[in-house]
């Protein structure tokens, strides 16, 4: 329980339902450093406003400090009713556990409207086509029409529990049970961030890995230049134990850090003979390799190169085509920029290349 001298608003977390589009236990489902559940319970738990935070749920769940719990019903209505049961404040927010991106800008919006009008509701206006059955064919509906409900959903605490006490059926929310025994209620603009997770693509993006790598070499002569698995006309190159394709090391090293695993120096030491002179993309091959092992995939990457000559433009696109199909992404998904560093340090004298990477993994 907060110390918070407010004590207009309680919270009911709705946890007791049971995943059945997700075919596991979606709450559980890990998103960032939590769980679904937990990031659903934040917000409120640090809302200023809001006092108690009943959870709804029959599961064990390792809760935050502050949260006080109910029994899950057999019905997502027996659910709310039997968190409403432990509510005190005058005005609760009603809201589902799938739903982890609430704001608290929301949760604050919704206390100010339901003070003042006994509720609140958030909705979305519908951005899609929509078409509506009609026997064995479909007619266009006009969108504009139609609106989405989200939770949390506010009530006067008294007229909420009673049209809970009217009803003898579930109800897949709580406006619907608020219309039919209190009266219409005060529809708010929602949030779209504010997504419910239903399947298992809802939580697609949400636990994207960032890498980045750098490298360098030093340019002497009697060595190929490499740049991007490319042999780039020139009579310096990279002085390196491997080919020295120093874009490929930053890609490399990115893909390693994205992932959390040592980096290219651990994994290929450059006092291995077998990596002596190796072409360096055969080094990347194995490292999208342990991007396929743990189930993960690329899914952009960028790579600029910095280095005063040659010019490297006419090979950019040969350099994206190889490098894409090396690390199993669309050209169009992988960018690779050349710039020179105006004369300035070791690069800019033309004694060295050097390569900065960044790579999204899902
Ligand atoms: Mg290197």
């Amino acid at each position: 329980m907060k110390s918070s001298m407010n004590k207009l608003f309680d919270a009911v977390i709705v946890a007791g339902g049971v995943s059945s589009r997700m075919g596991y236990d979606k709450l559980s489902a890990p998103l960032g450093e939590q769980t679904v559940l937990a990031r659903t319970l934040a917000p409120f738990l640090t809302s200023p406003q809001i006092n108690n935070v009943i959870l709804v749920t029959d599961k064990e769940f390792d809760a935050p400090e502050g949260v006080l719990f109910a029994p899950a019903g057999k019905t997502r209505s027996l659910s709310v009713l039997s968190g409403l049961k432990k509510v005190t404040a005058p005005f609760v927010l009603i809201h589902d556990g799938a739903r982890p991106f609430v704001t608290t800008a929301l949760l604050q919006k919704l206390c100010e409207e339901v003070a003042v009008h006994r509720s609140a509701v958030p909705y979305l206006p519908a951005t899609d086509t929509m078409r509506r059955r009609v026997g064995e064919g479909h007619e266009l509906c006009d969108r504009s029409e139609y609106i989405f409900l989200q939770t949390p959903q506010a009530f006067d605490t008294q007229e909420i529990k009673r049209a809970y006490a009217l009803t003898g059926q579930s109800e897949t929310d709580d406006s619907t049970l608020y219309e039919k025994h209190v009266g219409p209620c005060h529809y708010v603009e929602g949030d779209f961030a504010n997504k419910k997770i239903t399947r298992p693509e809802d939580l697609f993006g949400s636990n994207a890995l960032v890498g980045t790598g750098f490298d360098i070499h030093r340019l002497v002569e009697g060595r190929a230049m490499r740049l991007c698995g490319v042999t780039i006309p020139y009579p310096l190159g990279e002085e390196a134990h491997s080919d020295g394709d120093a874009p490929v090391h930053a890609l490399m090293d990115a893909i390693l850090t994205a992932l959390s695993l040592p980096d290219i120096g651990h994994l290929f030491p450059d006092t291995d003979p077998a990596y002596k002179d190796i072409d360096s993309t055969l080094l990347l091959t194995k490292v999208v390799r342990l991007v396929r092992e743990k189930n993960r995939q690329i899914i952009s990457a960028d790579v600029v190169i910095l280095l005063e000559k040659p010019k490297v433009a006419p090979f950019l696109t040969q350099m994206r085509n190889t490098l894409a199909a090396l690390i199993g992404i669309s050209p169009v998904k992988l960018g690779i920029s050349a710039t020179t560093t105006e004369k300035v340090g070791l690069i800019g004298q033309n004694q060295a290349v050097a390569a900065l990477a960044v790579v999204s993994i899902l």
